[in-house]
């Protein structure tokens, strides 16, 4: 069962980004406005992140670093219509895996918080702890006990960089919370609560902000909204390419596709814009049960979502409102 895990983490637990991607998205399942990420070594020593969530019950934190089906889906419906981004019920416990973790969390009105502790597959039992609010999930020492894994981590550098940008992406898709971000004791980011443009300002910068326009276009049941370069932005930004559906993020080659042919339709050059664009669209149109840890969709109309995310971007590239 742990040779399992392992292999189930080395999927899910590619590198230290992809097992902060989890922590986090379970921060924000569990309805955090506040989260803060503490990295030592590229994440690599440790990853950590606090949030103000509803916390974990004393009798679920040895389930939740043990591979089960998520309490997260009750039926199948809940499972096409799945609104929360993680749904497997086993990231956590894939993660444990292969580090030591350590989960506080103190659950709703309890009147304190309980501790909880791995190193590999040997869970320790649960404890007494103090936290004023949410959890704080610990993962210290990734691939201790892989060393084929731990062989295949870039340098510290480059860990880090691929941290940041989970982070990023992460922070893009929700203004509405609250994000800390700090490496090796250095703060490096500092997140409040705000409107899209402004978040999107604050984390892409004030060039970004300055040469880019806001959109928001319906038709159909689909919406696209979200900030894009003005036709006249000059720099090369194929690194400033932020694209989610329904709240996640992809990598989508008909939506790329869409968005290319609207800005060359205009500019009649081959750049790569910078935007940041979310579309949204009924659950039922869209399959994001092709690999959590991908950044894959499918859809159910692809020509009809091109369409739409050509001509919505397309129109308001004609027509910049500012
Ligand atoms: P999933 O998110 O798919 O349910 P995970 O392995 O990612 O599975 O997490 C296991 C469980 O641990 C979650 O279902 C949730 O109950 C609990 N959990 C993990 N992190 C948190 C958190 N930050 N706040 C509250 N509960 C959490
Ligand atoms: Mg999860």
């Amino acid at each position: 069962d742990q040779l399992i895990s392992q292999i189930a983490a080395g999927e899910v637990v590619e590198r230290p980004a992809s097992a902060l991607k989890e922590l986090l998205e379970n921060s924000l399942d569990a309805g955090s406005t506040d989260i803060t990420v503490t990295l030592l070594n590229g994440g690599v020593k440790q990853l950590r992140v606090a949030d103000n969530g509803t916390g974990v019950a004393k009798d679920d934190l040895a389930l939740a670093l043990t591979r089960h089906a998520t309490s997260k889906i009750a039926t199948l419906d809940d499972l096409e219509a799945v609104a929360s981004l993680g749904f497997r019920g086993e990231a956590l416990a894939s993660i444990a895996s292969v580090s030591r973790t350590q989960i506080i969390s103190r659950y709703q009105d309890d009147h304190h918080a309980w501790r909880i502790e791995s190193e590999g597959s040997a869970i320790s039992a649960i404890e007494p702890a103090a936290l004023g609010i949410g959890t704080i999930v610990e993962v210290h020492d990734l691939y201790f006990n892989t060393p084929a894994r731990r062989k295949f981590l870039k340098t510290e550098g480059t860990e880090f960089g691929h941290c940041e940008e989970a982070f990023r992406r992460v922070a893009l898709s929700r203004p509405d919370v609250a994000f800390m971000l700090q490496h090796n004791g250095r703060a490096l980011a500092r997140l409040n609560i705000a409107d899209p443009q402004k978040r999107f300002g604050e984390i892409l910068g004030a060039e970004f902000s300055a040469e880019s326009f806001a959109l928001d276009e319906s038709a159909a049941g689909l919406r696209l909204w979200g900030m894009a370069a003005k036709p006249t932005f000059s720099r090369n930004a194929r690194d400033t390419q932020y694209v989610y559906v329904n709240g996640r993020f992809v990598r989508d080659k008909l939506i790329s596709h869409a968005i290319r042919q609207a800005y060359q339709d205009v500019l009649h050059h081959d750049r790569h814009p910078a935007f940041v664009l979310f579309l949204e669209l009924d659950t039922s149109l869209v399959d994001v049960n092709v690999h959590p840890s991908k950044t894959e969709v499918r859809f159910r109309d692809g020509q009809a979502v091109h369409r739409f995310v050509f001509h919505a971007l397309h129109k308001a590239l004609a027509t910049p409102t500012g």
